[in-house]
């Protein structure tokens, strides 16, 4: 103490000074003072706030968020830093920038206890469907769920969550609702074993088929109980016998003919033997034995994910342990969120979803995949972590460093025989990265490769700009959002990022970078990005938005994309630009202002509104 109030008379010192040793009587040197130099190493832990990083650098949270408002970064002390800010900031003070090494992911996951027995009770079992095609799955469950969408297959709509639950004498059993192998598969792939008992369909007229044997594999594979559905009964020339035969010859034998599984015939067209199929079905979970705890949080797997163009990212997860309630933090896959909603499978809205239920939440920060794991999280901050974690591990795993480049320049690359170009394709809906993938295969140009390093379905993220970084990507969005800060990343780390709104575009610009001719002498460049906080409607006007501009500039006349949810859903002219109520030809950054678009109405507070601007590149 008496240190500092001497400090005080002098020159003011840095703190790091002020413990300088005074030379003491004995001259002996200390060894601990001379291996101890001036902490300049600055080591990034997840979930690291802005207190955390000034603690470490021995500053006042102030000064840190007072560089960060250079930045142009708002934080506030106990928000979090993230590793760019922090290692920007390190190196503003001079300090040399490292991250905590993380080996073991479980330190980060909260260690739960086992379950107490005491606590167990029975939860319904959970039932997927498989078998040949055309055997009937589909209109099975559709049977089972009392509904008659079967004409969707022909074009109609069908509406689920992925799952289903089905009560009978007060015991529930669920049912994945994704008739076919490859969702098995592909959750099975991911590691996901979330179905207790196979109902094996295989139609009396037809028998075993490839598809039949497929099923047996996978569902021998991920050790379920199979009980066999003979379909089509009212069929002529329905005959179970040749397919008990049939399926006995492959290992699975009739329970009546001395073996294990149980055979059930029905109609799935006529409904009849379905209320025999469901009693065996409950009589094998009985005998399973199978029992969750709902006093702890909930852990489950995505059986769906999806953006939805009005709610953001969707998931249905099935609950496996645990209750999963409104306002949990989570973690799916590697994917952060907190539960915003929850719909059960008739589409009311729940509070609580018990073990083996599945219910459908938004909240999500992205879109997770089929087969993630789901896990409920005590602490906010730990969620974070493990998603971050587990994002930067996916992300390290797939690529190196290597130099950026942009459409222009992959001609330009010298001394390589064959070109690589490396894409990553961000677009609304799975259905145009596969048209795009489709496509991209059937440009031939001589000397030069395409690679597709990642697809995903919503906004272009951080993410996906570091990764392109590492491995020399060009990212290709269709109509999909970029946000200011991920574009402020992208032009900070050279990355290029090119947003379309039909797929031939994008191919005719890759086939010409291909063969080096994109010579683009203008192009759209983004300016600015406002926020729409009200819109009124007025009458011959239509809806004119309360907007603040969050980056850039807005002007009269420019081009606008409007952005709901990560999605553009809109594209076309900014109508009317004003400040109060005079007309304006620009607003800048921080302002507010009013716009309409021309020829839509559609607008909704929280919109972002991308404008653009021709210019000259
Ligand atoms: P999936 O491909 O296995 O999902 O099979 P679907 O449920 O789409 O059924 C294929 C066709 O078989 C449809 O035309 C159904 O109407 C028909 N079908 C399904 N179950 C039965 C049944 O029990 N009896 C008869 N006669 N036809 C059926």
């Amino acid at each position: 103490m008496s240190k500092y109030i001497a400090s005080k008379k002098g020159p003011k010192k840095q703190p790091s000074e002020v413990v300088e040793k005074k030379p003491t009587t004995f001259k002996k040197k200390s060894p601990i003072r001379k291996e101890m130099p001036v902490k300049k190493d600055i080591t990034f832990k997840m979930g690291m706030t802005v207190s955390d990083l000034a603690n470490q650098m021995k500053k006042p949270a102030a000064e840190i968020i007072k560089k960060l408002m250079f930045m142009r970064i708002m934080a506030s002390q106990n928000q979090e830093i993230g590793k760019e800010n922090a290692e920007l900031i390190a190196m503003e003070f001079g300090y040399d920038f490292q991250e905590e090494v993380i080996t073991d992911l479980s330190r980060f996951e909260e260690i739960e206890d086992e379950d107490d027995p005491k606590d167990l009770v029975e939860r319904p079992a959970v039932v997927t469907i498989m078998g040949h095609v055309d055997h009937g799955k589909t209109t099975l469950l559709d049977n089972i769920r009392n509904s008659r969408v079967v004409a969707s297959e022909a074009g109609g709509i069908t509406q689920h969550i992925g799952a289903y639950q089905v009560k009978r004498g007060g015991k529930a059993i669920t049912f994945i609702d994704t008739p076919g192998h490859a969702a098995f598969t592909e959750m099975r792939a991911r590691g996901a074993r979330i179905t207790d008992i196979v109902v094996l369909v295989v139609a009396a007229d037809d028998g075993v088929m490839p598809q039949t044997r497929e099923a047996i594999d996978h569902a021998k594979a991920s050790e379920c109980a199979i009980i066999v559905a003979v379909n089509k009964m009212d069929k002529v020339g329905a005959n179970p016998d040749r397919v008990k035969q049939e399926l006995a010859d492959l290992g699975i034998l009739p329970d009546d003919w001395g073996g294990e599984t149980p055979f059930c015939n029905i109609s799935a067209l006529k409904g009849t033997g379905i209320s025999d199929l469901l009693d065996t079905i409950q009589l094998v979970a009985e005998l399973l034995e199978l029992k969750a705890n709902p006093k702890r949080n909930a852990t489950g797997t995505v059986i769906e994910a999806k953006l939805d163009k009005g709610r953001g990212p969707v998931a249905t997860i099935l609950i496996n342990n645990g209750t999963l309630r409104n306002t949990d933090v989570f973690v799916a896959g590697a994917v952060y969120g907190k539960v915003r909603n929850m719909t059960d499978d008739l589409g009311e809205k729940i509070d609580e979803a018990a073990p083996g239920s599945a219910v459908e939440i938004i909240g999500l920060q992205s879109v997770p995949l089929a087969g993630d794991p789901f896990k409920v999280f005590k602490e906010e901050k730990t969620a974070k972590n493990v998603a971050e974690t587990r994002a930067d591990r996916i992300f390290d795993e797939s690529h190196s460093a290597k130099e950026p480049l942009t459409l222009e320049e992959f001609f330009k690359k010298q001394g390589e025989d064959t070109k690589e170009l490396k894409l990553i394709i961000k677009a609304d809906v799975q259905g145009s990265i596969e048209a795009f993938k489709g496509s991209i295969d059937k440009i031939e140009v001589l000397g030069a490769e395409i690679e597709i390093v990642r697809t995903g379905v919503g906004a272009v993220t951080d993410t996906d700009v570091l990764l392109a970084e590492a491995s020399t990507a060009i990212i290709i969005g269709f109509g999909v959002g970029v946000p200011a800060s991920v574009r402020a990343l992208a032009s900070g780390k050279g990355v290029e990022i090119r947003n379309y709104r039909v797929i031939y575009e994008a191919l005719d610009d890759i086939e010409a970078a291909m063969k080096g001719m994109l010579d683009p002498v203008f192009e759209q460049k983004i300016i600015g990005e406002v926020e729409v906080r009200e819109t009124y409607s007025v009458s011959k006007v239509g809806t004119i938005a309360g907007c603040m501009v969050t980056s850039g500039v807005v002007q009269k006349g420019t081009l606008a994309k409007l952005v709901r949810n990560g999605i553009i859903i809109f594209e076309g002219k900014l109508g009317s630009l004003k400040r109060f109520k005079d007309d304006v030809k620009e607003v800048r950054q921080g302002f507010e202002c009013g716009v309409t678009l021309e020829n839509y109405n559609d607008l909704k507070p929280g919109d972002i509104i991308e404008i653009s601007a021709m210019k000259e590149v």
